[in-house]
């Protein structure tokens, strides 16, 4: 009896002890492999954040330089006028009326997403249109949001399939692989072909390894007219922007210019983005001889390359 208890103990020790090795085993390997791949995954989408911020970035900063020296230029250029003629000039007022209508073109990029919704409700609330640059990201999932761009009248365009730089730049047989596939998928979906397109941090962004030019030449010869944009919301920075800055962004400079076209953000995460928006329109809307537009046929064009 002595010796079958002895055993019998033995037997239990030997199986804690296993318990204790497997126990061990999983903490020591299984959960560092878990957390490596979930880092990996943060790693990734981090990354392609901070591509498209790095990218806006430098292209605001182009921006900025090109338009003080067109204000440089204009600083140069003083019109002297003859006032003792000033009677004999043609009656222009209302030619120049129409010539100083400013143009405001509300452009969302990044979508759709379920923040999307509320941005159409919230433009026809307003009765405005605008213009969506749509990806690939909700294509297999929710079809019913490219129609609703498009059913609501607002204009839609290509800003890539996948949205991934180290992609859609490697090589413009890829560019126009990523392009063709959401080309079709937006057809196909709404019944409207896309003639305007958004580069991905536009087309000023300095991590594409393809040449831009080439790019924009592509999209030329297929009948696509390119844009980007000259006042930027900064509803991509994160953390976000108070709602207040992202209006201020908007309105500050739309006085100045005939062809405004603002960049903004309908993906998943920019809850200001739609916070900020019945405020951004309320501010055009109440501006003299301006007003909010989809882009078109006829739109000025905007491109940081020109
Ligand atoms: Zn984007």
């Amino acid at each position: 009896m002595d010796e079958s208890a002895k055993t019998l103990r033995r037997k239990r020790r030997v199986k804690r002890l296993k318990v204790m090795i497997i126990s061990t085993f999983f903490i020591l390997v299984t959960v560092p492999i878990a957390l490596c791949i979930w880092l990996g995954c943060r790693l990734h989408v981090t990354q392609n954040q901070l591509d498209e911020m790095t990218a806006q970035y430098e292209g605001q900063l182009k921006l900025t330089a090109q338009l003080q020296s067109e204000i440089d230029a204009y600083a140069d250029y003083v019109p002297v006028i003859d006032e003792t003629k000033q009677d004999d000039l043609p009656d222009t007022s209302a030619d120049s009326k129409d010539m100083h209508m400013h143009k405001v073109y509300l452009t969302f990029d990044d979508g759709p997403s379920a923040n999307t919704a509320k941005i159409l409700d919230i433009l026809d609330e307003y009765g405005v249109k605008a213009t969506f640059f749509v990806t690939g990201e909700e294509a297999d999932t929710n079809p019913e949001r490219y129609q609703d761009i498009v059913n609501r009248g607002h204009s839609i365009g290509i800003h890539s399939y996948s949205h991934v730089y180290r992609d859609i730049y490697r090589s413009k047989e890829d560019f126009v692989r990523d392009y063709q596939k959401l080309r079709d998928y937006i057809e196909e979906t709404t019944g409207m072909a896309p003639t305007i397109y958004r580069f991905p941090g536009g087309s000023s962004n300095t991590v594409s390894k393809t040449d831009m030019d080439e790019l924009c030449e592509y999209l030329q010869s297929q009948g696509v007219t390119y844009y980007d944009w000259n006042v930027s919301s900064g509803d991509a920075t994160n953390p976000a922007l108070p709602t207040k800055m992202i209006v201020n962004n908007c309105v500050s400079s739309i006085g100045n210019r005939d062809t405004t076209i603002i960049l903004l953000h309908d993906s998943g995460s920019k809850t200001s983005t739609v916070e900020a928006l019945p405020e951004i329109i309320e501010q055009i809307l109440a501006m003299d001889d301006t007003q909010i537009l989809p882009i078109g046929e006829g739109t000025e064009v905007i491109q940081h390359r020109s």
